[in-house]
């Protein structure tokens, strides 16, 4: 190869490389504002979460997973507003600070296994698996389910597993789980989902109806398999529906 081709060719590898860098940046200085929005979020609401930051670990994971890939296209332009977002179907991506906050709360480990009951748009899923070994993630609507599950697949988060199903009787397949989030709004915690939950385990869950404050409660089960629930803070999240 003569210098001169050398050269053309490097000079396209830098074309090539800025080029795909100059995207990146532009979600990753949005992503990093999110961040700083998210921060002070935690601030503001330090009375109720009992918390004045998130774990280290939870802000590298929201600062990783590209939330633009996970709403529809026409709303790309708003994916790093910390707000909730329609994803088709009258269900909502949640809003990242709730994300952020649900996942700091199950104090996700490297070794857990998590549940998640409410796939959607599959961004929690993602955020979770940055940080578990494995998801396991249920979804009612099918085409939700079907299309969530084909984008995590194409961005390649490999460590989720998903269903379509009513995911008030959870996962027994896979149970017990370290932890379980809920993303749907249920006037009462499941049963099967807390028989289903490790002894030490966390869930998460937005507790209340369509009428009714929701609260956002953390439900803890002891060593000895007791349970106690803690109502957080006030939330808004779309209906929990099926058969129950
Ligand atoms: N975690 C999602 C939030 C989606 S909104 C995200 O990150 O995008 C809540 C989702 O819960 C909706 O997609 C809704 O269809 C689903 N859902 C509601 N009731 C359900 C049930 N009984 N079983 C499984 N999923 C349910």
């Amino acid at each position: 190869m003569s210098p001169k081709h050398i050269i053309a060719g490097m000079v396209l590898q830098l074309v090539l490389i800025s080029g795909g860098h100059a995207v990146a940046d532009e979600y990753a200085h949005q992503r990093q504002q999110l961040m700083a929005e998210i921060e002070d979020d935690v601030k503001r609401t330090a009375r109720y979460i009992d918390r004045k930051s998130f774990d280290k670990r939870v802000m590298q994971a929201m600062d990783t997973v590209p939330r633009h890939k996970f709403v529809p296209s026409h709303l790309r332009s708003r994916a790093y507003e910390n707000r909730p977002l329609p994803i088709g179907y009258g269900q909502t991506i949640s809003q990242p600070y709730i994300v952020a906050l649900m996942t700091d709360l199950l104090q996700p480990q490297p070794d857990h296994s998590v549940l998640e009951i409410g796939t959607g748009s599959g961004y929690q899923a993602a955020v979770l698996s940055r940080l578990v070994e494995s998801v396991y993630s249920i979804e009612i609507i099918e085409e939700l389910g079907k299309s969530s599950t084909q984008l995590l697949k194409r961005i390649g988060y490999d460590n989720i597993k998903t269903r379509i199903a009513d995911g008030y009787d959870g996962w027994p397949q896979h149970a017990p789980f370290d932890s379980i989030i809920v993303t749907a709004a249920i006037s009462h915690i499941p049963p099967p989902l807390v028989q289903q939950l490790k002894k030490g385990g966390r869930m998460v869950i937005p507790v209340g109806t369509r009428f009714q404050t929701q609260y956002l409660t953390l439900v803890e089960k002891d060593m000895q398999g007791f349970i106690t629930t803690r109502q957080l803070l006030p939330v808004q999240f779309v209906p929990f529906t099926g058969g129950h």
